[in-house]
C-alpha cells in the first residue's frame, strides 16, 4: 500500500498554549512482537493536556499495538514513551498506570469483580486510598459515565453499552492525566452509540482515542492521526485530513461525503 503524506501533517505541534503541559510523548518508537511480526515502525506522537485526539487507520496498522506501550503494557525499559514527562521506567510504572487509563475494546477484558462497585473500586483500592476516598471516587466515576445507581449490579449481566461505560468507569475512578480507549462504539446499537458520544464529548479529560467510526471522528476530534503499516502517515486537523478523499482511501479508511468540509 503506498504511503501518502498529507500536506497538512504536523507531526508534533498541535494548537495549544505555549505552556501546555505533553501528556504523550513517543519518540521514534519501533516494535516488533516476539514472534517476528513487525507492529511499529518509528512512531512518533506527541499529545498535549487538554487534546482529544482520533486514531485511525485499517486492521493491523498497530494503533492498539501503540496503545498498548502507554501504560507499559509492552515496551521494555528503554521505552522512548513518556507520560506527562515521566519515563516508562520499571520504577514509574505503577505511577504511570494510575496515569493513564486504558480502556479495551473488550469490556469483559476489563470488568472481572462480581458487581460494578467493586470493578469500579478496584483500581483505587489497589492504590492503597483509604475506603472513604475510594467511596467517593468509584460513586463520582459512575456519575460520569451515567451509572450512578448500578453499584450493586453484576457486571457481567449489564448490556454492552453499559459495560462499556462501566469499563471507562474503572480508568475514571483513578483519576487519570489520559483516557486511551480502543474503539469504544465498536457493537453498540444507536442509542448506545450516542450515549456514548456524549459522555466522551463531556468528559474533560485528555484523550486519545482508536475507532473506524469517521463520523464520531468528524464530530469529537478536533485532531487526527493516521497510521498505516506500523507507521503515522498524517497528523493534523480533523477537517484538513478528512478533506482529502485520497488519503483517507489510500489508508482505507471510509471519505464522508459531506457538504460542508
Ligand atoms: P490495529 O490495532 O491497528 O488493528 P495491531 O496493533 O493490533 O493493529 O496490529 C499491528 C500488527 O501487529 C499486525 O500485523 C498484527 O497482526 C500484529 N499483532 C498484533 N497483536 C499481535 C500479537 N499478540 N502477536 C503477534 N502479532 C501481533
Amino acid at each position: 500500500m503506498p504511503v501518502v503524506h498529507a500536506p497538512a501533517t504536523v507531526p508534533s505541534a498541535p494548537p495549544t498554549a505555549p505552556h501546555a503541559t505533553v501528556v504523550i510523548d513517543v519518540a521514534d518508537l519501533t516494535y516488533t512482537y516476539p514472534g517476528g511480526q513487525p507492529a511499529l515502525r518509528g512512531v512518533s506522537l506527541r499529545i498535549m493536556e487538554g487534546e482529544k485526539v482520533a486514531l485511525v487507520g485499517p486492521n493491523g496498522a498497530g494503533k492498539s499495538t501503540l496503545m498498548l506501550h502507554l501504560n507499559g503494557i509492552l515496551g521494555g525499559p528503554a521505552s522512548p514513551v513518556h507520560i506527562c514527562g515521566r519515563p516508562l521506567s520499571r520504577d514509574n510504572l505503577p505511577l504511570i498506570r494510575g496515569l493513564v487509563g486504558l480502556v479495551f475494546q473488550n469490556p469483559d477484558d476489563q470488568l472481572f469483580s462480581p458487581t460494578v462497585l467493586e470493578d469500579v473500586a478496584f483500581g483505587p483500592l489497589h492504590q492503597g486510598l483509604p475506603e472513604a476516598e475510594v467511596r467517593q471516587r468509584a460513586a463520582r466515576a459512575l456519575e460520569q459515565v451515567g451509572m450512578a445507581g448500578f453499584e450493586g449490579r453484576l457486571s457481567h449481566q449489564l448490556s454492552l453499552g453499559q459495560k462499556k461505560r462501566v469499563a471507562i468507569a474503572t480508568v475514571l475512578s483513578m483519576a487519570p492525566a489520559l483516557l486511551v480507549l480502543d474503539e469504544p462504539t465498536a457493537g453498540l446499537d444507536p442509542r448506545g452509540r450516542r450515549q456514548l458520544i456524549g459522555l466522551l464529548r463531556d468528559l474533560p479529560v485528555t484523550m486519545l482515542v482508536s475507532t473506524h467510526d469517521m463520523w464520531l471522528v468528524d464530530e469529537l476530534f478536533p485532531r487526527m492521526v493516521i497510521m498505516d503499516e506500523g507507521r503515522v502517515v498524517a497528523d493534523g486537523p480533523t477537517p484538513e485530513l478528512l478533506a482529502q478523499p485520497s488519503l483517507l482511501e489510500a489508508h482505507g479508511l471510509e471519505s464522508l461525503a459531506l457538504p460542508h468540509h
